[in-house]
């Protein structure tokens, strides 16, 4: 084994009698192993500043067995992921670069699903890497869409294409928290960009301001973006999600089908998180529709009353959805699997539970069947 060992800074260890105890605090994962004393010693060693010589000559100086034990022993803590795949320390940020110091914290978290092996990656830096050179798109700037902007803004993307048509009014302040008093009447494009520059002067916001009535009007809206979040509700955010899927899945979208989000919306007790569609790997929206158009019992049904056109809302539900959602997009746009795939979730903000229905990639369907 060659490099600096360092122990994954998620890994607690504990010392129960003869066994050494790891909790994976990732997975909640409990590893218990009976150690010698030549390993117990070594484990406090892995820091991540040390060659495996140094620690075989730190654990037992001279002794071929304490060095036989250590290199063992190491070869263990790598099969079971509580080793970092970083030779080094990891978290070894320059002190003038303050780019990585702002996100310091989330390179760390990054480097840690690196190790556990989510990503394809080795390194959390590339990660973050990759946030800042992407393109994001949010459709909505309401709801969900305005704590999904400031989200993706603290995280680091790079770009971020913000679309809606409407203007900040007073009753939006209540959930709506990239606004503030003196925006009400403002464009919510021109009111995000200017919040963003706040947030991040080095994040760069496109805005566009149009009311999106087609797939057609999303075409140089999704151009070279990473991925597209949908959650704006006019003319509903079911049928916003088919216009960004349709464009998005297009043979016409540059320089090829985009990775999107979409569904995402709530009313009343329900958060809809929605499903995210990677084209050509995962269900597309139309499968999705396929499995959920009729739930709830409503086939066959004609409606009478239809939901009210101002619904209940609150901060807490609005953010909690654009949050699952910002999360959901980081991981997209870093290269991480994404949760929301092959499936369709939901909310319940009573119960603050997520039920999840998994929606499997229907092999007919004409968008990404065959
Ligand atoms: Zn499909």
């Amino acid at each position: 084994m060659s490099g600096k060992p360092k122990l994954r800074d998620s890994v607690i260890v504990q010392h129960d009698g003869p066994e050494v105890v790891f909790l994976l605090t990732g997975s909640r994962v409990v590893k218990r192993f009976v150690v010698n004393d030549h390993v117990l010693k070594m484990i406090p060693l892995l820091d991540g500043s040390r060659t495996v010589e140094q620690l075989c000559d730190l654990v037992g100086p001279g002794s071929r067995e304490a060095a036989d034990e250590v290199t063992g022993a190491l070869d263990v803590m790598r099969r079971e992921r509580l080793l970092s795949v970083v030779d080094g320390p990891a978290d070894a940020v320059p002190p003038d670069d303050a780019d990585l110091e702002r996100h310091d914290r989330q390179i760390r978290l990054f480097q840690d699903l690196c190790d556990e092996g989510l990503s394809a990656d080795s390194r959390g830096i590339e990660l973050q890497r990759r946030l800042r050179r992407a393109t994001a798109v949010v459709c909505g700037l309401g709801g969900v869409g305005s704590w999904l902007v400031q989200g993706l803004a603290a995280a680091g993307v790079g770009t971020l294409r913000v679309c809606d048509f409407d203007r900040v009014e007073r009753s939006n302040l209540g959930r709506q928290i990239l606004y503030s008093t003196s925006d009400i009447g403002r464009l919510k494009t021109e009111a995000a960009a200017e919040r963003v520059a706040v947030i991040d002067p080095q994040v760069r916001v496109e805005p566009v301001t149009r009311r999106i009535t087609s797939p057609g009007d999303l075409s140089d809206l999704i151009a070279g973006a990473d991925v597209v979040v949908g959650c704006g509700d006019q003319p509903s955010p079911y049928v916003l999600a088919g216009w960004i899927a349709a464009a998005c899945m297009s043979s016409t979208a540059r320089p090829a089908p985009v990775p999107h989000i979409v569904g995402g919306s709530y009313a009343y007790h329900v958060g809809i998180l929605g499903t995210t569609v990677i084209p050509g790997t995962t269900a597309c929206w139309q499968c999705v529709r396929a499995e959920t158009a009729n739930d709830h019992g409503r086939e066959g049904l004609e409606t009478i009353v239809a939901r009210r056109a101002v619904g209940a809302a609150s901060a807490p539900m609005s953010g909690l959805v654009g949050l699952a959602l910002t999360w959901e997009a980081m991981r997209v746009l870093a290269g991480l699997p994404p949760a929301l795939a092959n499936s369709w979730s939901e909310l319940d903000f009573w119960n603050l539970r997520v039920d999840t229905r998994a929606i499997p990639r229907r092999p007919d369907c004409p968008v990404c069947g065959g």
